[in-house]
């Protein structure tokens, strides 16, 4: 049904079932793209013309609309980032760094793993990693007993799985977490494309986002800084547009959130994330909610009919994506298989390594829907699997 609103749908005939990877954009945002380069190219705080100055204003709208859209308290809570990667390690490297101990889960996605690494941080040495449970459930008696040993933390947890489509109850995350006087990092970077996420509601510290993952450019995103961190957080680069006075022996910063938005940013990516938001408060979460809880229940209902099928997690507390592997099979077979019938999924270990060798496999496929797949996509995917399960047969 919302298919009409991405040019991308038009110009091809694959069946686009990768959308934990980037999701396709609508045709509002790339008209805002061709707009921002065609008819007002301009760097923005800076010069004083026309041009400029518009580049600005839509670039400040888009933090307007992204405040407004997670429930920050204020626009300077807003940072504008390279996406979720470049969030995460700006954080570990300019503030989390000094905690004794960052506590994460078993579901995180490299990008939550390796910033920790790169400050020599291992297993008991300085990072801690709560437990799963039976169908990857979050160990919350763990993560407390980890809280109680590890008072003052940094925790940092995804919301959601890219991996396995698991949703972490954060809410329930964050205030226990608090009890125990840590501050809490999430990465959202699954998050935006599927449910409504109000950092107010949740109480959360830092909130990492990702616009590519929620229909807007790739190269842009955001971290939510709660207002009480925005002065003890510190600039972890600086150039351009940072800065309130230099000389030679020594420089001033603005404030937040300019002091931490170097250089010139991707500005068009930018002004096309509120575009990308604009666009999801027109489709609406409610009506993104029920059509893929349906389209995913029908996309589970199908693939238990295929022989051989492992699963990892059952569909409870699950959103978006779903991974699974065939029994005997090389889950890169079917990949390649199924590229050639034009559908687009991803198999392999999809940045989570530990969790796919604490489960001793190599990877899985997955398969991950947004609000515009349907029964169609689903059927014809299966046709696809049912293919390639035969020729592998022989
Ligand atoms: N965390 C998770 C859970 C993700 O799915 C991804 C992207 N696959 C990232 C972090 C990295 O996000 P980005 O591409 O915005 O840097």
């Amino acid at each position: 049904m919302f298919k009409k609103d991405f040019t991308y749908f038009e110009n091809s005939d694959i069946v686009y079932l990768d959308n934990a990877a980037t999701t396709q954009k609508p045709k509002s945002v790339v008209a805002s793209q061709v707009e921002y380069y065609e008819k007002y190219c301009a760097n923005t705080h800076r010069s004083n013309f026309g041009d400029a100055n518009k580049a600005t204003q839509n670039y400040e709208n888009a933090r307007k609309v992204l405040k407004e859209f997670i429930n920050a308290k204020n626009k300077e809570e807003i940072i504008f980032t390279k996406g979720v990667t470049e969030s995460i390690n700006f954080i570990a490297s300019s503030y989390a760094k000094d905690f004794k101990t960052i506590i994460i889960s078993s579901l995180e996605h490299h990008s939550n793993i390796v910033p920790w690494h790169l400050q020599g941080r291992s297993l008991g040495k300085g990072l801690e990693v709560v437990k799963y449970n039976k169908n990857l459930d979050f160990d919350i008696e763990h993560f407390e007993e980890l809280l109680k040993e590890n008072p003052k933390s940094f925790v940092s947890i995804t919301h959601i799985s890219n991996a396995f489509g698991k949703i972490h109850n954060i809410k329930e995350i964050i205030s226990l977490a608090h009890k125990y006087e840590a501050v809490v990092m999430i990465d959202g970077a699954q998050s935006l494309a599927h449910t409504r996420v109000d950092m107010q509601d949740l109480d959360v510290d830092f909130f990492a986002i990702s616009g590519h993952k929620t229909f807007a450019p790739t190269g842009v995103g955001a971290i939510y800084i709660k207002e009480k961190y925005l002065k003890s957080v510190k600039a972890y680069q600086t150039g351009g547009a940072t800065i309130d006075q230099v000389d030679f022996n020594s420089s001033t910063l603005l404030d937040a959130p300019y002091k931490f938005e170097a250089g010139t940013q991707n500005i068009a990516g930018i002004i096309g994330f509120g575009e990308a938001l604009e666009y999801l408060n027109h489709v609406g979460y409610e009506n993104i909610e029920l059509i893929e809880k349906d389209v995913f229940n029908y996309l589970n209902q199908e693939l238990e009919k295929l022989p051989n099928i492992i699963f990892y997690n059952d569909i409870s507390d699950s959103i978006g994506s779903r991974s699974f592997n065939f029994e005997g099979l090389i889950h890169d077979d079917i990949g390649i298989l199924v590229d050639k019938m034009k559908i687009a999924l991803r198999v392999g270990h999809h940045c989570a390594q530990p969790i796919m060798k604490d489960l001793n496999i190599k990877g899985t496929i997955r398969v991950s829907i947004s609000f515009y797949n349907d029964y169609s996509d689903v059927d014809k995917l299966i046709v696809a699997l049912k293919r390639a399960l035969k020729m592998l047969e022989n």
